[in-house]
């Protein structure tokens, strides 16, 4: 079995949340209190959707998380005032 890349798992792991998504969108609670699908509440299907996209949306945050950070220069730190005064008596060479 070949593994997925980040990019290819989160391609993935969207198609799965838009699937749940649209499976979720036809199941509803009902004036009576029961699912649209005529299940009782809670709906067994309705939670395993909400679930599945819940651990789709984990995954993806995580991935997200992990993306690489921008690179930064780095700032020198201004020279402490004890130090100019040693070099103004002394100098600065070694
Ligand atoms: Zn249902």
């Amino acid at each position: 079995m070949r593994a997925l890349s980040g990019e290819q798992f989160g391609a993935y792991a969207r198609v799965q949340i838009a699937a749940v998504e649209q499976i979720l969108a036809r199941h509803h609670l009902m004036r009576g209190g029961d699912c649209s699908c005529g299940r009782p509440r809670p709906c067994s299907v309705a939670q395993s959707c909400a679930q599945t996209r819940e651990r789709y949306r984990a995954r993806l945050a995580l991935l997200e998380q992990t993306a690489a950070w921008p690179r930064v220069r780095a700032v020198r730190a201004p020279t402490p005032r004890w130090r100019r005064l040693v070099v103004a008596l002394f100098g600065g060479g070694r």
